[in-house]
């Protein structure tokens, strides 16, 4: 038996430690898992390299809870332990690592800075007990069993173990805040959280649930037989058999991990139902497929939006090497792309960081403007070679574009020649098409609607004028438009209100007539809004069935609107 402390200072650590407690301390479970997986990937190496022999068992983790005894197991079948390593690997770097950690980020820890909490490894098992033991057998010839204890994440003694079987069990005497992970419902929910499309199978097991006896097995295959009494006999008792079997919790290829050209549609939509629980299929999707010269995995999609209803909110969920990190981590996605909903893994992503440190990470910049370029470049393309779909999604997709558009310059500078806008008769114009279009009667002006019932009285006067106006009737629309003049001089946006219809204005009305009109209404209008200073201008309309119209200066209009957003409308 051999005794020793561990070189962490208690005193320092466990109240971090107890910090986090109460927001991600279910992270353990994703490393000891995940640890498991380490462990299968190693063998599985080693067998690749000829030296060790692929065993005949399949690998696999098992997690078995007893909400009796408030304990939880993680097995491996993997490469083991011996007690030089967990000397090495557990007494030393496991938890200098861990002490190093905690040193780095015990300020941080309540200011969420640390993603998902990379770096704790092993030692985050203490987050949720008070002892946690490891029984460990290696691959190696001749290993011999090892055995270790610790308590309170300080003491730990090592002796000779009697596991029969190569691998490592890692049992966790769970403290009383954590009871809950005890509870099947509750452990269930934490790994398929962090641990659904991990590279080996996991199954649970409640160890104190009642074993099924003789009896109720025989019922219970009656009953299943009656209900398929119509099928035939062998396809009964694979079903049966198939049933029985208990099936993995986890899916250890997921999609993206395949080549896009080996995935059918139904594939993809299969996917996205399960992982976004979005019972409407998606309209279309990237899949992401890149080695060089980073490694990225994944697949975006387009939601089909009922822009009513739903919010505009995606996720875009992060891997590293099928490992669930976090959700919409804003360092590494562009903003605008966490209205999609997607998987991304990026194996090579520095995890173990601050988050101010990825987010002014140069390598991690270049993953996020790959992203983005691989958006517009599916977006470009898809314009150019089927612009009927195009137009057909632009409806749903229109927002994600502007957003992105005004959020990212390089995704402007890719997106800008694909911008479309529905005109009045319901057609689909880029801009520089419009413009085209009316460049003899409205040079450069791009008149548009925000609303096609209030505004009708307007429409119907441009289209028997022929005139044209694109329909901009969304929220976003108002910072585009800003945008869109930005970054197109000379041209120019009126609302289809505006005053500078001069299309509309019928010349023939005399000098003295208008003079007589405006100072009879600007009397009236005085009187009635009690206001001294008062600008009216008459004009005649060209169109004798409208009595009258009122129009508005566009630039006042949208100062005002401004100060409305701005919540001063007051002053
Ligand atoms: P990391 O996984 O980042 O190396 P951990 O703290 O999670 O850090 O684990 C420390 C080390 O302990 C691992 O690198 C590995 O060598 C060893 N280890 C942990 N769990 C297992 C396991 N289930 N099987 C074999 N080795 C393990
Ligand atoms: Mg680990």
């Amino acid at each position: 038996m051999k005794k020793g402390s561990l070189s962490i200072n208690s005193e320092n650590i466990f109240p971090v430690i107890k910090k986090w407690l109460y927001s991600d301390h279910d992270i353990f479970v994703r490393e000891l898992i995940s640890n498991g997986c380490d462990a299968v990937t190693k063998l599985k190496k080693l067998s690749l390299m000829g030296e060790f022999d692929e065993p005949d068992e399949p690998y696999r983790i098992d997690v078995i809870a007893s909400p009796d005894n408030k304990t939880l197991q993680f097995i491996d079948n993997g490469i083991g332990m011996t007690a030089e390593e967990v000397e090495k690997y557990i007494n030393q770097i496991a938890f200098s690592g861990a002490a190093a950690f905690l040193e780095q980020y015990k300020d941080k820890a309540t200011e969420e800075q640390i993603i998902g909490h990379f770096g704790l490894g092993f030692y985050s098992a203490f987050m949720v007990a008070d002892k946690v033991t490891i029984e460990s057998l290696s691959y190696k010839q001749d290993a011999e069993p090892v055995y270790w204890e610790c308590e309170n994440g300080t003491d730990f003694s090592m002796d000779k173990g009697d596991k029969e079987t190569r691998g490592t069990v890692i049992t966790l005497y769970l403290n009383e805040d954590s009871y809950e992970f005890a509870n099947e419902y509750r452990i269930k929910e934490v790994i398929d959280k962090y641990c659904s499309f991990m590279p080996v199978e996991i199954y649970f097991t409640n160890a104190d649930a009642p074993a099924k006896d003789e009896e109720e097995k025989a019922t219970e295959a009656e009953a299943s037989e009656e209900a398929t009494a119509e099928t035939d006999e062998t396809k009964d008792a694979a079903e049966k058999k198939e049933k029985e079997a208990p099936k993995p919790l986890n899916t250890t290829t997921p999609l993206w991990t395949k080549h896009p050209n080996d995935c059918t549609d139904d594939e993809y939509k299969d996917f996205y139902h399960k992982v976004f629980h979005d019972y409407k299929d998606p309209l279309f999707w990237i899949h992401l497929n890149m080695d060089y010269p980073f490694n990225l995995k994944g697949i975006l999609y387009f939601p089909k939006i009922n822009t009513q209803y739903d919010n505009l909110e995606g996720t875009i969920k992060l891997y590293n090497n099928q490992v669930f990190v976090a959700d919409n981590i804003k360092e590494v996605i562009p903003e605008f792309l966490m209205l999609l909903k997607g998987t991304i893994d990026c194996p090579d992503l520095p995890l173990n960081v601050s988050r101010s440190a990825l987010q002014n990470d140069g390598f991690v910049k270049k993953i996020s403007d790959y992203i983005t370029k691989k958006v517009a470049d599916k977006l470009s393309g898809m314009y150019k070679i089927h612009r009927e779909d195009y137009e057909k999604y632009w409806d749903d997709i229109n927002p994600f574009i502007k957003f992105g558009c005004l959020k990212d310059e390089k995704f402007l500078e890719k997106m800008k020649d694909f911008c479309i806008y529905k005109n009045l008769e319901g057609k689909y114009l880029t801009l520089p098409e419009y413009l085209e279009a009316g460049k003899e009667k409205y040079e450069n002006k791009v008149f548009y609607v925000t609303d096609e019932v209030a505004q009708s009285q307007y429409i119907n006067m441009f289209k028997e004028e022929g005139m044209d106006a694109l329909i901009m009737t969304q929220t976003i629309d108002s910072p585009f438009i800003t945008l869109l003049e930005q970054k197109n001089e000379n041209v120019h946006f009126y609302r289809i209100d505006a005053d500078l219809s001069d299309n509309f204005v019928d010349e023939s009305l005399s000098e003295e007539t208008a003079k007589d009109y405006t100072d009879k209404l600007t009397e009236l209008f005085k009187k009635a809004l009690d206001v001294e200073n008062i600008t009216i201008k008459v004009e005649a309309l060209k169109n004798k069935d409208l009595s009258s119209m009122l129009t508005l200066s566009e630039e006042s209009r949208r100062m005002q609107e401004m100060m409305k957003m701005y919540g001063m409308a007051g002053m």
